[in-house]
């Protein structure tokens, strides 16, 4: 049941910017690293919000023609993964309500953890749920509060606990949304007379803007009347970004609280190269996510730094996985290794993350067919132990190779030479000692849990 609403997502919006919806369209394509599941935009045209959604990626759900026909100069858009069970159509973002008053459309990238406690609230209140996300819980409140609109989102977002990042459209106003603890990134900038808003900086620079603001935990953004008004609703809040931001979600060229991310994972590779005194002959990488600490590490070792695996890079969600008996064959259609390279070779690996341990100890397979001598893993994440309930699918604790093994079992199974990982000081450091939520590696978690608490008993 709780696997059912685990969500990793992208949201984007254009403000009084012409074309908004093309302009969407391309923000959430720079953003298909976060979902590619669905993929939606309302835009607002006249006093009316118009929706385009679907499954799969955002250039398969929009065609050039579609994205012509939804005109008005105010958009937002979402792109979605969801694990097992989330899929209905009725899920997909944005969600629309049509009031007799006015329409709101809104798209969310987190969790909502006091969800089930709301929606009990709004239930008996006599409100009906079209779909199971915690997205239109956030949108029957809106409806549901008193006042002007920006006096609804304000009092809605006192309500939430968790982890959202949330636009809000109506017909002539638009809102971004932080949560109090600052769990998942949010930013926008000007374009044109308008503004553009995203869930990660990469989608800005697309269309040639280089410089951002971030929206601060617990601060509500307000587009209207073509200015912006910036409100605080919760003088509480403080810093808890999501470390698996850094570490494997966001792409390398995103900037997150003035940390570029490639950077980021560079200093871990360098913080995990210092006090190791392996013997190796080259430093690797998985690609992607892991190339930037595999840099970092090599630099700092002064081991060289190869490429000793392949990605194919079209292998998709919906890439028809092979038989059994292609498997034993040795069909390997994601990653390959290099012989040439890392044969009779001692090699540091580098991967971002150990969740299930399956990806690792297929690699370390890969490379040990490939000819490798000896393959030590390096983990440029500490061992995660516990479960995100702040949106990122981690897994449950039970799958967690973490919860269950000792970092010596965790090494015998993936049949590596050796294994280390990070520890939570050192990440501190590659974020500047910045605030992060590092629940899933300490199980500190930043916020009350509400009924996600019994998965922890
Ligand atoms: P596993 O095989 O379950 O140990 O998965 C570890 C691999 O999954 C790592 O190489 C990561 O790059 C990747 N990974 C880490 N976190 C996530 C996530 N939340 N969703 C999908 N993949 C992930
Ligand atoms: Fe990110 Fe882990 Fe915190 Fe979830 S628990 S928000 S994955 S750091």
């Amino acid at each position: 049941m709780f696997d059912e609403i685990h969500e990793e997502c992208g949201v984007f919006g254009a403000y009084n910017i012409k074309d908004a919806s093309s302009i969407t369209y391309y923000g959430l394509h720079t953003l298909q690293h976060r979902g590619q599941e669905a993929s939606g935009i309302a835009v607002s045209d006249h006093g009316h919000i118009h929706v385009k959604k679907g499954k799969g990626l955002t250039i398969d759900v929009f065609t050039k023609e579609k994205l012509e026909q939804m005109k008005g100069n105010m958009a937002i858009g979402h792109v979605r993964y969801s694990t097992a069970g989330g899929q209905e159509n009725a899920n997909i973002q944005p969600i629309v309500a049509r009031g007799s008053k006015r329409e709101i459309a809104i798209v969310h990238n987190g969790q909502i953890v006091n969800e089930k406690e709301l929606r009990v609230e709004l239930e008996e209140a006599g409100c009906i749920f079209q779909g199971t996300s915690d997205s239109e819980i956030v949108l029957h409140m809106i409806q549901k509060e008193e006042g002007s609109l920006c006096e609804k989102v304000m009092s809605t977002a006192k309500k939430l606990v968790g982890a959202f990042s949330i636009l809000v459209m109506s017909e002539n106003e638009m809102y971004a949304i932080r949560d109090q603890k600052g769990l998942r990134p949010l930013s926008y900038t000007k374009m044109q007379d308008g503004y553009v808003i995203g869930s990660e900086t990469c989608a800005f620079e697309v269309l040639g803007l280089y410089s951002h603001t971030d929206v601060l935990p617990g601060q509500i953004i307000q587009f209207k009347d073509g200015i912006v008004r910036k409100m605080i609703y919760d003088e509480q809040a403080s810093n808890h970004m999501c470390a698996m931001e850094y570490i494997y979600f966001a792409r390398p060229d995103s900037v997150i609280e003035n940390i570029n991310v490639h950077n980021f994972r560079k200093e871990t590779g360098r913080l995990l190269a210092q006090n190791d005194d392996v013997k190796a002959d080259i430093v690797i990488g998985v690609p992607d996510s892991s190339l930037s600490a595999a840099i970092g590490y090599a630099e700092q070792s002064e081991i060289p730094f190869e490429t000793g695996l392949v990605k194919n890079r079209f292998v998709g969600r919906t890439f028809i996985q092979p038989t059994q008996s292609q498997r034993d064959r040795g069909v390997r259609m994601k990653l390959s290794a290099i012989p040439h390279v890392v044969s009779g070779k001692s090699v540091v690996m580098i991967d971002d993350s150990i969740v299930r341990g399956t990806t690792s100890r297929r690699i370390v397979r890969l490379l040990k067919e490939a000819g490798a001598s000896e393959v030590h893993v390096r983990i440029a994440s500490p061992i995660i132990t516990s479960p995100c309930f702040y949106g990122v699918d981690t897994s449950t604790k039970e799958e967690l190779i973490g919860a269950r093994m000792s970092k010596e079992e965790i090494c015998r199974y993936i049949e590596a030479d050796s294994l280390e990982f990070m520890n939570i000081a050192q990440l501190s450091k590659a974020a500047n000692e910045q605030g992060l939520c590092t629940a899933c590696f300490d199980g500190n978690y930043c916020t009350d849990l509400f009924s996600y608490a019994k998965v922890l008993e």
